[in-house]
């Protein structure tokens, strides 16, 4: 099939990936946030670095390991002043990191993430079934979230989820870059 048309955009978290773990102030299963800030600890020549993370109901705090009693060298000088300045996009990025999380043994909780559909070019929506056809969607995923395709085309295209199923089935509308 040849398109006359194609569409590029950039999916981005709003948020890191909430963690569920088993809060000792809730008593059960709970959602953490991911604050955005840092603890350094330095002991003699040793550092470590926590990204911390919040419970979102009773704000019990949880320190997840980012760097474990390391020497100063092992660590980027870059990051390290962005640890201490409680960089945001470093949090974030951390905070999406599915192999960090993993070794932390945290579970990762995707189910709500929020995200914003960014175009990568001045694109041309197609306005009518006919364009749609012709048009093919190219979606840079950088964080790698798990989104539902139909519901990407029905907001991309603003159309309809039963719509948007429906030319997913008729050919190679959306192409996914992880
Ligand atoms: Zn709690």
């Amino acid at each position: 099939m040849s398109y006359l048309n194609t569409i590029e955009y950039r999916i981005l978290p709003r948020h890191a990936y909430k963690i569920q773990r088993n809060c000792s102030g809730c008593k059960g299963k709970s959602n953490y946030i991911n604050t955005g800030n840092f603890r350094v600890n330095a002991n003699g020549n040793r550092i470590d670095v926590w990204l911390i993370y919040q419970c979102e109901k009773c704000r019990h705090t949880y320190n997840l390991t980012v760097y474990e009693r390391v020497k100063p060298t092992e660590i980027p000088e870059e990051n390290y002043k962005r640890f201490l300045a409680n960089d945001a996009k470093l949090a974030l990025e951390y905070g999406m990191d599915k192999a960090l999380l993993a070794r932390n043994k945290a579970f990762i909780s995707d189910e709500d993430m929020e995200y914003d559909l960014l175009p990568k070019m001045q694109n041309k929506v197609p306005k009518c079934q006919e364009e749609i056809l012709k048009t093919q969607i190219i979606l840079e995923n950088p964080y790698g979230l798990k989104v539902r395709e139909d519901k990407l085309v029905s907001e991309i295209l603003k159309i309809s989820r039963s719509k948007a199923k429906k030319i997913l089935t008729q050919g190679k509308v959306l192409s996914i870059i992880w």
